[in-house]
């Protein structure tokens, strides 16, 4: 639906309603139309920031005597917000709304000094500002939004751009950090049946749950690992806007897993080269050499070990864990290495190999597609293929090994070589940083909010 078709004039060039609609791109605005009568009010442009609510400025001049409000008529500035439909650019929406040709290109030029209009995803909100133009809402003219002033949009919760027309009509771009106040939110339960259930028990949001679940698997391993009885702690950070609306549930500050009494603490510190990393309370990095699961979302379908094979019948050894995935999961490298195999190899299809250091490697089977080559290097979480079924497989998933000393060993069980030890200087900051997080948690009510700033 294009708004430029809700655009009318009458002859006195007097009813125009845009209905807020348009926002959210729904095609039951309606257009009121008093064709030649005399009008009888005036319904300029709305407001919406992407909910369903329309507002809208209401000018209510009587019938007769249009005369003497004329002058009464103001310039009213006015803000709303369009979302990018799907292959839509930023120029097609301009036109979209009704911004002139000229302005269009000025505009997106400026823009891209600020931000690559390229990158702009489908759904993306963008704000803009008008100003009606009374003395063209009275005029026979064709009526248009009215000035275009500016635009914005959030590239992400942080940052916003911003293109200003100047005085002399040439605009302006920005990207600035947006004015945003933290809060820190406590929140601890008992586990029942899962993690991710005694979390959202206590309104934990999916996105931080996701995040505590990524941080400990390095650790842990939650299909075997979490009893009833268990606990957990958590500190994270809500962002805010200016108005109070919460727009990020963000960084994990403080975690704790109480598994059958064993406490497993993890603390957010930034190094000296601003790099985020999760330690122990000693300071050791909680990232691991290897992954143990090297891939998101997949449910663990054969473990490590004798097993009834479902192909060929009998009992062989498993020397690897499958995990059934959808085809097309991307599968990642457990650890940084190089590529010793890529390319097809029997029973196991396409195949991976990567040579981790002269104690570990670890290898991915069945694979759809391979996206390494032998010789290359890897860092840990890379894409190197996306999991299939090809090869001796009953169906997509990917078979997962690791070996050490050319071994196999059950990468579920085995003691992972741990990444780095924080020393000196930077252990010294760790554990400052670290009691200031215990003190801001031993403050902070049970399940309430702090206002930190
Ligand atoms: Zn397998």
């Amino acid at each position: 639906m294009f708004l430029k078709g809700l655009l009318t004039v009458t002859a006195l060039g007097a009813v125009t309603v845009l209905s807020a609609n348009f926002v959210l791109g729904l095609t039951d605005s309606h257009v009121v139309n008093n064709l030649g009568k005399r009008l009888s009010s005036l319904l300029i442009a709305p407001v919406s920031l992407g909910n369903s609510t329309t507002v809208v400025t209401r000018v209510t001049r009587p019938p007769e005597n249009l005369d003497n409000h004329k002058t009464n008529l103001q310039n009213h500035r006015y803000d709303f917000s369009v979302k990018l439909s799907r292959g839509e650019t930023l120029n097609d929406m301009l036109s979209r709304i009704g911004v002139s040709r000229r302005e269009s290109v000025n505009a997106i030029r400026s823009f891209r000094k600020a931000f690559n209009p390229s990158r702009l995803l489908q759904g993306q909100e963008i704000r803009f500002t008008f100003q009606t133009n009374a003395k063209n809402l009275l005029s026979s003219k064709l009526v248009t939004l009215g000035d275009f002033l500016e635009l914005s949009m959030s590239p992400d919760f942080a940052h916003v751009v911003v293109v200003k027309k100047k005085a002399n009509n040439e605009f302006k771009a920005s990207f600035n950090k947006r004015h945003l106040t933290t809060q820190l939110v406590r929140s601890a339960n008992t586990i029942n049946r899962s993690l991710f259930m005694a979390g959202k028990k206590v309104k934990v949001p999916n996105s931080v749950l996701s995040e505590l679940i990524r941080l400990y698997s390095w650790d842990v391993d939650f299909q075997r690992e979490i009893r009833s009885g268990d606990r957990f702690e958590l500190m994270y950070k809500q962002y805010y806007d200016t108005k109070g609306k919460l727009v990020h549930n963000g960084d994990i500050m403080y975690g704790l897993l109480d598994l059958s009494g064993k406490e497993l603490a993890i603390f957010r510190y930034v190094s000296a080269a601003g790099e985020v990393e999760y330690f122990d309370e000693k300071g050791q990095s909680i990232k691991k050499e290897l992954m143990r699961t090297p891939i998101d979302g997949a449910r663990l379908s054969s473990g490590f070990g004798r097993r009834k094979h479902p192909i060929l019948g009998y009992t062989k050894m498993h020397k690897g864990i499958d995990f059934a995935a959808p085809r097309g999961t991307p599968i990642y490298a457990a650890g940084k290495g190089v590529i010793q195999y890529a390319g097809r190899k029997g029973a196991y299809g396409n195949f991976v190999l990567i040579r981790h250091n002269t104690t570990y490697s670890t290898a991915y089977a069945h694979m759809k597609s391979i996206k390494t080559a032998k010789g290359r290097r890897v860092q840990q979480g890379q894409i190197i293929g996306y999991v299939g079924s090809t090869g001796r497989s009953t169906g997509p998933h990917l078979h997962y090994e690791i070996r050490r000393s050319g071994r196999h060993v059950n990468p579920l069980k085995v003691k992972l070589p741990s990444g780095r030890k924080l020393k000196g200087d930077e252990l010294r900051n760790f554990h400052t940083t670290r009691k200031k997080i215990e003190e801001q948690y031993a403050v902070l009510p049970r399940q309430l909010n702090i206002v930190l700033q």
